[in-house]
């Protein structure tokens, strides 16, 4: 007797992105500019960048946070500008937010093909270099993992 004939792996060719997408960053901090919006940070993650700025939380939190509603955010400059953006990149690219190291793949982002198609205007990583499977972009979209 043999082994029955190995089936191919059953993808969900449901999902748009079941078969992966492709990534990598060309480090070009399109998205650390732009309007006005968040970078949410938790405790954990505050407690880790004054770490590596070596600031007291305290400290870390009165330069570059701002409380909205019961969440925190990074501040960001007049322009929308990250306040961590330089010239040579982000400073605390090490430690970066978790919002940060998992973009672009957001809930938001993945809704459907149409809307990871339109942010290939803003993100030039995306389309290119590395192809992420379904598990790692589903966990990155939950909070977890990084690009
Ligand atoms: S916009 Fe995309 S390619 Fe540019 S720095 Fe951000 S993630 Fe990287």
């Amino acid at each position: 007797m043999t082994d029955p004939k190995p089936q191919a792996a059953k993808v969900d060719d449901a999902l748009w992105y079941a078969r992966g997408l492709r990534f990598s960053c060309t480090h070009c901090n399109q998205c650390c500019t732009g309007p006005p919006g968040y970078v949410w940070v938790k405790r954990e993650e505050i407690i880790r960048i004054a770490d590596f700025l070596s600031l007291s939380v305290r400290d870390f939190a009165d330069q570059h946070c701002r409380r909205v509603w019961w969440r925190v955010s990074l501040k960001e400059r007049p322009n929308g500008d990250c306040v961590f953006l330089t010239p040579r990149g982000c400073r605390i690219y090490p430690v970066r937010p978790t919002q940060c190291n998992t973009f672009p793949f957001w809930e938001q982002n993945l809704r459907d093909r149409e809307c990871w198609e339109a942010l290939k205007r803003r993100c030039p990583g995306i389309g290119r270099g590395k192809l992420y499977t379904r598990d790692e972009i589903e966990r990155m979209a939950a909070g977890e993992g990084s690009t």
